[in-house]
């Protein structure tokens, strides 16, 4: 069971003026933050971080979007870190996500859902390290 995951808060909940009140919830749910920062993707980047969705209908628009505007990647930790926080940010779809989940109180559409979550220990690691060196990690 891994103890860290990694999210960003996405160009639509950034735009919308959502990420003290996203960051509050998530810190309020027990995540500590280990890393932390704000950029704006560029489309090379943002294709590059979702390559494993090259292949599905929506990765032009998905990347076209991720470089829209300025998200906030970061680490968090906690125990059993990325079961609770896909928890915590419910289903991928806001119209499907549970009462409470941050997707259900910030999101707009399947395509502009707020935030992203790992959806395992390994690609939590693997995303970590594509956006944080070991000087910027607490
Ligand atoms: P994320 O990886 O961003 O946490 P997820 O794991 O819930 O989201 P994925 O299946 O990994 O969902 O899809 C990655 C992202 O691609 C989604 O968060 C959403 O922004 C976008 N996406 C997924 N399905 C669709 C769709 N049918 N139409 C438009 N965009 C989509
Ligand atoms: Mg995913």
């Amino acid at each position: 069971m891994s103890n860290s995951t990694f999210t960003m808060i996405k160009p639509d909940a950034t735009s919308k003026g959502y990420t003290g009140a996203i960051l509050d919830q998530i810190i309020k749910a027990g995540f500590k933050v280990k890393a932390m920062k704000w950029t704006n993707l560029t489309p090379a980047q943002a294709g590059q971080f979702y390559e494993v969705h090259k292949e599905r209908p929506f990765y032009g628009e998905l990347v076209d979007f991720m470089s829209s505007g300025p998200i906030v990647a970061a680490i968090l930790e906690k125990e059993n870190a990325v079961a609770d926080f896909r928890t915590l940010i419910g289903a991928t779809n806001p119209a499907q996500a549970a009462e409470g989940t941050i997707r259900k109180n910030f999101a707009a559409s399947i395509g502009e859902n707020a935030v992203h979550g790992s959806d395992s220990d390994e690609n939590a690691q693997i995303e970590g390290n594509f956006f944080f060196s070991k000087l910027e990690r607490f």
